[in-house]
């Protein structure tokens, strides 16, 4: 038993070392994935739940890994968070979501948000403000079409100075959305404080909410309670139609997820865009 035990841990010992290792090569990637521009992003479109228009788009990070082929960002972003390499990506992301977003205006199509998810350790950078301002005045995009998703997990150091900050991307002109909302550990004064204007609802409440558990519990709370203090209300992760129903029920604003589409590239996002203009 005692020599098994020992081979246990020994085979433990040998996958814990794999991983690390595993870590270790695919930071090295990471690290030339910013030089060599692997990136690219996708959107999925946010709509009205009460007109069915698209009012929105989220831009998502994707990692085209010369050998692995996509990296999902659940894999790569807490990488990159560790190794501050979300810095050189974050502002990557966000250039060319603004660029991107611009150059649909500029083609004709209605005017949109899109919306960008920014890291703890984003958000703690001194020059932040400054940056997105020179992005703007870079990419011609007006504030109000810039959205920032961040989650109650930032102002975990210092809430004083992270509310700050807020005030500073607000008097830019740009919204502010919590992300995941319910899964953090922000009390409500905090969200009181907050200057932000949405709420979104994590998928996993969202997901609860299934033909078989009709489960709407936390959504209906939320929705409520953000309306309470007027601020509007996204429910993410929206894959059916009795989600959809019992969301708009219950007043929410606006929807994302698979119901509507995928997060799309570029080209396909606009697509989607032209064949809603056209419908
Ligand atoms: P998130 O910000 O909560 O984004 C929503 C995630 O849910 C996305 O996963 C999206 O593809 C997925 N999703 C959307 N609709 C549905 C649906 O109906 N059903 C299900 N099951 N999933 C749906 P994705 O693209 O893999 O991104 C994962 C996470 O990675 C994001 O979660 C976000 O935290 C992070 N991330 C992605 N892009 C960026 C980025 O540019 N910067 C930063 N800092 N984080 C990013
Ligand atoms: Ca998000
Ligand atoms: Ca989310
Ligand atoms: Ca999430």
């Amino acid at each position: 038993a005692k020599r098994s035990g020992r081979n246990h841990y020994q085979l433990f010992e040998a996958a814990m070392n794999t991983r690390a290792s595993e870590r270790l090569l695919l930071a090295g990637d990471l690290r030339k994935a910013v030089e060599r521009e692997e990136f690219f992003l996708c959107y999925q479109p946010q709509v009205c739940l009460n007109t069915g228009r698209i009012t929105g788009m989220e831009a998502l990070v994707r990692w085209r890994h010369p050998d692995r082929g996509l990296v999902s960002p659940a894999e790569f972003i807490p990488l990159a968070e560790e190794t501050k390499l979300i810095l050189p990506i974050g502002e990557w992301v966000l250039r060319t979501a603004c660029r991107q977003n611009k150059a649909w205006q500029m083609a004709g199509y209605q005017p949109m948000r899109v919306a960008v998810n920014l890291s703890a350790c984003q958000f703690g950078q001194p020059n932040l403000v400054a940056m997105i301002k020179k992005i703007l005045a870079d990419t011609g995009l007006e504030p109000r079409y810039l959205n920032l998703e961040i989650t109650e997990s930032i102002t975990m150091n210092n809430v004083e100075r992270a509310i700050a900050t807020m005030h500073e991307i607000n008097e830019l002109g740009i919204g502010i959305s919590i992300d995941d909302f319910g899964t953090g550990y922000s009390s409500l004064n905090y969200l009181k404080k907050f200057p932000i204007q949405t709420l979104k609802i994590d998928q996993s409440f969202v997901r609860d909410m299934s033909d078989l558990h009709h489960d709407a519990a936390i959504p209906t709370a939320i929705i409520a309670m953000a309306h309470s203090l007027n601020l509007k209300v996204v429910a993410e992760g929206v894959e059916t139609e009795v989600q959809q129903q019992m969301l708009r029920e219950r007043g929410c604003d606006e929807m994302q997820g698979y119901l509507i589409s995928r997060p799309l590239p570029s080209d396909e996002f606009e697509r989607l865009l032209h064949s809603m203009m056209t419908a």
